[in-house]
């Protein structure tokens, strides 16, 4: 279980961090919300804590782009303001649950540990769509447009990730953490040459790709 922290009190943070990672959680702690942007964007988290105040940015300006962008791990609020239209707006952007501080150690914990338990239990769609491609993950089927489409289990877990996220761009250091299990040479492209039978095999004739290229970042489905 990985667990972004992003708390600019050095204090603070360190605090977290270090009841996290004494529970066996792997703990990434960043200090702004720049960084909190790269972390997310660089790998996977199960979950993150997050802080309202950040010296860059509002933490729930953050918490409403990464829900726009389909991030679904849960987000649990640690922040000094204890002003109920803060929680309320939390939550209505997404926010799993919201900490006040000072809280102790079993608190945090404990709060962590039901978000956690509560996500791995929630139900998860068995089907993915996009557009005219329909994926059965119970079944390991594919279609375009109803029409079934082979796929490698290599090609099936890729554009279940990405159909998982669908608006998210995917960079090459998160594919191949998720589909080489990072035992993968970032210098080949191998991860292009998968995209590329993605796409061969789910375009539709004079339609645009329906996997796109970020310059630069990845890959993000159109
Ligand atoms: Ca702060």
């Amino acid at each position: 279980m990985k667990i972004l922290i992003v708390e600019d009190e050095e204090k603070v943070g360190r605090f977290v961090e270090r009841a996290l990672t004494e529970q066996a959680y792997t703990v990434r702690r960043v200090a702004t919300a720049a960084a909190a942007r790269d972390a997310l964007a660089e790998e996977p988290f199960d979950a993150v804590v997050l802080d309202l105040g950040l010296p860059d940015g509002d933490g729930l300006e953050l918490l409403r782009e990464w829900r726009a962008a389909g991030f679904n791990e849960p987000v649990l609020i640690l922040s000094a303001r204890d002003a109920v239209a803060d929680r309320i707006r939390g939550l209505n952007l997404g926010a799993d649950d919201y900490l006040p501080k000072p809280f102790s150690v079993d608190e945090l914990l404990a709060r962590v540990r039901s978000l956690l338990r509560r996500h791995a239990a929630a139900p998860r769609a068995t089907v993915l769509t996009h557009g005219a491609v329909r994926l059965d993950l119970l079944a390991r089927t594919a279609t375009l447009q109803d029409q079934p489409v082979e796929l490698t289990s290599r090609e099936f877990a890729l554009l279940e990730l990405f159909l998982q996220n669908p608006r998210r761009v995917l960079t090459r250091t998160v594919i191949a953490e998720r589909i080489w299990d990072a035992a993968y040479d970032l210098e080949t492209n191998l991860i292009d040459v998968y995209v590329r039978r993605l796409r061969l095999k789910f375009n539709l004739p004079g339609a645009e790709p329906f996997i796109r290229t970020v310059r630069g970042s990845g890959y993000q489905l159109a």
